[in-house]
């Protein structure tokens, strides 16, 4: 076993601590990853606060982590010692499910092994994520990373990136649509930046006006802030797609209704609470709502490619891990922030942490 150094929470209301354990030796088909920098993602923070139920602790979050290859295993064919190796939110899946056969592994109908707080293939085992110093993952669960792209600038696309990148090219979003991007956070900083680099005119809504000169500067064609409903009445019946990367309590039938006839909405925040979905926003213009997951590993790598190839990463702040909290305690002030305790930055995606010790 590989002794590994990690940060984990204890429980619901506790902070992230050092934390000791250990991982697997390396069987033939994996490869061990020196963790260089990790994510902090939304659902690290919902999991960690156990917001959607059923948390594992301790839990060493973290699940947006690229890092070097250290040691292949004898059958190990796609990673060579000293390469660039990248791990997002699965490590493992039943692999014979016709999800699985179709590449959809995040829709696994036996076991998706998450990369923390899940269990191994035994259903036993808890699994720890990307807060830590190293890891070992089965070759065909990780991922090439380029080099040709800032790496801290790269680890929130493992999820962020492939959360929005998976339903923009399941919907078949490109030029001469009109998306709609709800919420400018981790998510939907990313949406922004591909649908734009796919050829949409994208428009964010956001309940911040100062959002704005960000959501431009991003590659957003237009920006609304829908506070205001008469924002939102003028353009009804407009959109192609929209992506509702709100994760909290909000009204998405002010959104369904800008969407033209047969257009898609998909979620891919997670409120913690039921949403009210009036049926006459879906029956009036027999519109979609619907939702999506993370992404496959086939197109996940796909998604990282595409990236290197256009030049797209996520807008990131460093932090050492061990800041982690005080960062946290820095941005009390922010006002997205108001009210969150426990662990993590609300910011998000725009972290990416250091995890050089
Ligand atoms: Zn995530
Ligand atoms: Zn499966």
């Amino acid at each position: 076993m590989l002794p590994t150094r990690g940060y984990a929470t204890k429980g619901p209301t506790s902070i992230l601590e050092p934390f000791s354990f250990e991982r697997r030796d390396p069987g033939p088909h994996d490869v061990l990853i020196e963790i260089l920098y990790c994510g902090i993602c939304h659902s690290d923070i919902h999991q960690a606060r156990d917001e959607w139920g059923g948390s594992i602790f301790p839990m060493v979050p973290g699940h947006e982590i690229v890092g070097r290859v250290t040691r292949v295993g004898s059958a190990v064919k796609r990673f060579k010692v000293g390469e660039l190796a990248g791990v997002g939110t699965i490590v493992d899946s039943c692999r014979v499910c016709a999800s699985c056969k179709a590449g959809l592994e995040q829709y696994c109908e036996v076991h998706v092994v998450w990369t923390y707080n899940g269990t191994e293939k035994d259903e036993k085992t808890p699994t720890y994520g990307g807060y830590s110093s190293q890891i070992v993952v089965d070759e065909n669960y990780t991922l090439k990373i380029s080099p040709k792209l800032p790496l801290a600038n790269v680890a929130p696309l493992l999820c962020a990136g492939i959360t929005t990148y998976s339903p923009l090219r399941h919907f078949e979003v490109g030029p001469g649509q009109r998306v709609g991007v709800v919420g400018l956070g981790g998510l939907g900083h990313m949406a922004v930046k591909l649908a734009a680099s796919m050829g949409a005119e994208v428009t964010v809504f956001s309940t911040s006006k100062t959002k704005e000169q960000d959501a431009r500067r991003l590659g957003a064609h237009d920006f609304v802030v829908s506070l205001d409903p008469k924002n939102l009445d003028a353009l009804a019946n407009r959109f192609d797609f929209i992506l509702d990367a709100v994760s909290a309590p909000h009204d998405v039938n002010a959104y369904l209704n800008l969407l033209r006839r047969d257009g898609v909405m998909a979620m891919v925040g997670i409120p913690a609470k039921p949403l009210q979905v009036q049926a006459f926003s879906l029956v009036l213009k027999r519109r979609k709502l619907t939702g999506s997951g993370v992404g496959g590993i086939r197109e996940t790598q796909e998604m990282l490619d595409y990236c290197a190839k256009k030049n797209i990463v996520a807008d990131v702040e460093v932090i050492p891990i061990q800041q982690e909290k005080e960062h946290r305690g820095r941005r009390r002030g922010d006002p997205h922030s108001a009210g969150r305790s426990g662990l993590g930055a609300d910011d998000q995606r725009r972290c990416s942490i250091s995890l050089r010790h």
